[in-house]
């Protein structure tokens, strides 16, 4: 009877969690379904704003080129 109550708020805490890792920059795994888009050859690792609105994949490399141009530029 109470357990079902029990379990739900659990697993909403373990997919926010879970969220909060994709979310973060830090990531390193491939993104399934998206390709850098910078390059288009390599599995993009974290999704960034793009410039024309939405969002775009980029691999590590190409992050990583972008966030020092973004740093030198400003
Ligand atoms: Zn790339």
């Amino acid at each position: 009877m109470g357990e079902q109550k029990r379990t739900g708020p659990r697993r909403v805490g373990m997919i926010r969690r879970h969220w909060r890792e994709w979310l973060s920059e830090d990531t390193t795994a491939p993104l399934p379904g998206y390709l850098c888009e910078q390059c288009l050859d390599a599995p993009a690792v974290v999704l960034v704003p793009a410039p024309g609105g939405g969002e775009m994949g980029l691999c590590q490399a190409c992050q990583q080129h972008q966030a020092a141009a973004r740093a030198e530029g400003a």
